[in-house]
């Protein structure tokens, strides 16, 4: 992770899916709210991008405008990430340097009020470029990495890798001591060892703190009141039961009311509780975390990892003068699309008999609840107390 990158050449590329997206969304207008993001120097639309022209033509742009970064606002990841990431590889972007943003099965498919539906392409927009210009630029794939001078070589994420991909080796720069290795052949990116570590000493490429920190924040603006954008809800959902069940809602036009933004990881088990206290703390008005069903989680037992570690997190929460209720887990699997739909809307509807959380959003600067996310920084006390007892 080399941090945020202080001049991202960002390019956004957006697809109409044939006339499909503009139904519900101002492609225009987000294109030209795209331009505006900091750091963005190229947007365009086009009808199909995913044909095989307009993938060459992605390439072409990378090329001629010097793009190191490339957000493409379509589809899903889930059906053509491998074909973008190929087009953008080509273009010598490489790896966690390609996001999507899925405008259309989580958005346009599922909200039908045209304004508020770009709206909130807007800031699924501005969450991928934001995750982008806090990509490292030798980031490649998606695998867990240790800070050893953080590791405290205690071992807790052996215990939590399934594929045995963590082992202990003695420490080169502390003799005497150990420090856990990651084998990055061995590695699947869970990402669960990354939010298990009491030391902070671990993170992802693709899905680090400071990418997930950089959504949380595109997502929770500065408010003016504490009611302006309410309910205003991040959804953690992860890649292989939630957000794909959340897909299927979206090519079953199971509508939605458009107050929730989705945060994909690849696993539950990676949700920190750090995030969840970041994002109450800058004026969420609630966090929903959509883990796999226990016993067909993809990773076998992440989701059950989540849930015991949530249970313990919404203790901390409450502690810290938060409803309750403003966060909950809950378990949908891939093929659960009318699920998905319904956890979320009885989320939405719960936070509206709550109201608006009355966290004032902290200005630029202000500390939080947690820290400010810097690879191995160190973790509050919340997220501690509930990585503790994991
Ligand atoms: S859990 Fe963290 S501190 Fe413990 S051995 Fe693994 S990397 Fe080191
Ligand atoms: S990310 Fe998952 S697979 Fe990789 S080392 Fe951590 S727990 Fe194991």
């Amino acid at each position: 992770m080399d941090g945020i990158s202080a001049n991202p050449r960002t390019g956004v590329f957006l697809c109409t899916c044939g006339g499909a997206i503009p139904l519900t969304i101002d492609i225009r207008h987000l294109e030209k709210e795209a331009k505006g993001m900091s750091g963005v120097v190229h947007a365009s639309t086009t009808d199909f991008l995913c044909h095989p022209e307009s993938r060459k033509r992605i390439t072409e742009t990378i090329v001629s405008e010097r793009l190191d970064r490339v957000a493409i606002a379509a589809c899903s990841p889930l059906i053509y990430g491998k074909e973008f990431r190929e087009a953008a590889e080509q273009g010598k972007v490489k790896g966690c340097l390609m996001e999507m943003a899925n405008i259309r099965e989580q958005c346009a498919f599922i909200h039908d009020e045209k304004g508020k539906a770009t709206e909130k392409a807007a800031v699924i927009v501005s969450a991928a470029v934001a995750k982008l210009a806090a990509t490292g630029e030798k980031e490649g794939d998606n695998k867990a990495l240790v800070k050893s001078e953080a590791c405290s070589g205690c071992g807790v994420c052996l215990s939590t890798c399934r594929v045995s991909a963590v082992r202990l080796i003695d420490d080169p720069g502390r003799p005497g001591r150990k420090v856990a290795s990651v084998d990055p052949k061995m590695c699947e990116g869970c990402g669960a060892c990354v939010a298990a570590c009491p030391s902070a000493a671990m993170d992802q490429s693709c899905f680090s703190n400071i990418e997930v920190t950089a959504e949380i924040d595109a997502i929770t603006p500065v408010r003016a009141t504490e009611d302006e954008g309410y309910p205003n809800i991040v959804v953690f959902a992860c890649n292989w039961c939630s957000y794909a069940a959340g897909d299927l809602a979206g090519i079953k036009r199971l509508q939605s009311q458009a107050s929730f933004k989705v945060i994909r990881t690849m696993c539950s088990a990676r949700v920190d509780p750090e995030w969840v206290m970041r994002a109450l703390s800058r004026g969420a008005d609630g966090v929903l975390i959509l883990a796999g069903k226990p016993g067909r989680c993809h990773y076998e037992v992440g989701s059950i990892r989540t849930n015991r570690r949530m249970l313990l997190l919404k203790e901390v929460i409450h502690q810290l003068g938060f409803d309750q209720s403003r966060f909950r887990t809950a378990f949908v699997d891939s093929d659960q699309p009318e699920l998905y739909q319904q956890e979320i809307e009885m989320f939405i509807q719960k936070i509206k008999e709550i109201g608006p959380n009355p966290t004032r959003t902290p200005e630029p600067g202000e500390r939080v609840y947690s820290t400010d996310y810097q690879f191995g920084s160190g973790i509050s006390e919340a997220a501690m107390r509930a990585r503790d007892l994991i």
